[in-house]
């Protein structure tokens, strides 16, 4: 192996692998090149854009003219790049992973595990579970997002029952009357009634796959009659012509439909299911790939798993807009591993920024930024991005033009 220079203190300059997931958008559509200023190849989705050390996909860095993978880099200078304290806390890695994820079409839905739950996983299966940790993320919409996230409120929940007869049919009588009769149940019971629900849902799903496919064709056949079709009904019809007996599409009405506009942001923890629908994010999780599935997918499912880590809680989930702060707008959410900060800054505007030896991955989103140290600068266009290792003690941008980007460090 060719041994890893030293890295010094200044910003190095990302390449970044793009996944080609199916979900991706594509073409005239394809977010990712254009903010690359790439050509889009015909046929190819351009779903996701690393920005980090995880082992699958590691951005890369040049050092004395060679180019070396990121993770290799923070293994062999831990201290250099992530500092005594990060290293301290979070070992010799990356702790957290920001992307550019563009969806075309609906992801799968999925949950994640909290850290024990990683940990065991992945010492049991490490083949559908690549990493020891959990997956905390918060995604901030570039222009919009539209999303399924975490279960409706328990009265909804009934609602739903009532109005998708063909849902309470497959269900059965028991696991309905359970639920729609729960009027004054303390939460910790209604809980219990929706993993009930969940649990049913998924595993006569997976027993019968016939009664699933009944139930899904003739709540297709009622909603296609209908004239002025909800958005949630919208999404089940566009999913059931993809997707065909796919048990996520019942899933479309169990949770909560939620329309992100520019600059909002929504945080998901451990045991909160989730899919991403439509729209161009940044987003930024703990430095993992764990992906438990419940749906709208032909990938790989894991029914037991799911249903354990759900943590049942119900409710919209909060939309973040973020605090400003010195010319940035900050997402606080209670992750450890990571923090996000959208900036904005007009034509020559010049600021000096500590590092407080921690580091941090910079994308510019619009316009030209330059970074600026003690012996050397270094130029940013749209779509452009920089590692500032924690050696640097502090670094000074200037915005050429106007511009936007987003930065990721690790919270004190
Ligand atoms: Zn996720």
């Amino acid at each position: 192996m060719k041994s890893i220079p030293t890295p010094a203190p200044r910003p190095y300059r990302l390449s970044n692998p793009i996944q080609p997931y199916a979900w991706g958008t594509r073409g005239d559509e394809a977010f990712i090149p254009r903010l690359l200023g790439i050509p889009a190849e015909v046929g190819t989705p351009y779903a996701e854009l690393w920005m980090g050390a995880h082992p699958k996909a590691p951005s890369q860095i040049i050092l004395e003219r060679e180019s070396f993978n990121l993770n290799a880099v923070i293994q062999a200078y831990p201290v250099e790049i992530l500092g005594e304290a990060v290293a301290a806390q979070f070992g010799a890695a990356l702790p957290f992973l920001f992307k550019v994820l563009s969806a075309g079409e609906p992801l799968s839905i999925q949950v994640h595990p909290n850290k024990a739950q990683a940990e065991m996983l992945h010492a049991r299966d490490p083949e559908h579970y690549p990493d020891d940790n959990h997956k905390p993320e918060a995604a901030v919409a570039l222009d919009s997002l539209t999303a399924l996230v975490g279960f409706k409120a328990f009265p909804e929940l009934v609602q739903t029952l009532t109005a998708l007869p063909e849902l309470a049919t497959f269900l059965g009588e028991e696991v309905v009357r359970n639920l729609t009769e729960a009027g004054s149940l303390t939460e910790v019971d209604q809980r219990t009634r929706l993993q009930e629900l969940y649990t049913t849902l998924n595993i006569r799903a997976q027993k019968t796959p016939e009664a699933l496919e009944a139930a899904l064709g003739n709540l297709t056949t009622r909603l296609s009659e209908q004239s002025h079709p909800t958005q949630a009904e919208q999404v089940f019809l566009k999913a059931r012509a993809k997707y065909g007996a796919d048990v996520g599409l019942f899933s479309i009405f169990l949770l909560n439909l939620v329309q992100l506009r520019q600059g909002e942001a929504i945080y998901t923890t451990a045991g909160v299911p989730h899919a991403y629908l439509e729209g161009n994010i940044v987003e930024c999780m703990a430095n993992s790939d764990n992906v438990v599935r419940a749906g709208l997918t032909p990938k790989y499912r894991d029914v037991e798993t799911l249903t354990t880590l759900l943590t049942y809680e119900m409710g919209f989930p909060p939309v973040l807009s973020g605090a400003p702060d010195a010319g940035e707008i900050i997402y606080e959410t209670p992750a450890k591993e990571f923090r996000m900060h959208w900036g904005k800054r007009r034509a020559g505007e010049e600021l000096h920024q500590k590092t407080w030896a921690r580091p941090q991955i910079v994308l510019v989103t619009a316009g030209t930024l330059q970074f600026l140290w003690p012996d050397g600068s270094e130029t940013l266009t749209r779509g452009q991005s920089v590692l500032i290792p924690a050696c640097l003690p502090a670094v000074a941008t200037r915005a050429l033009t106007a511009c936007e980007f987003f930065r990721v460090t690790v919270p004190q």
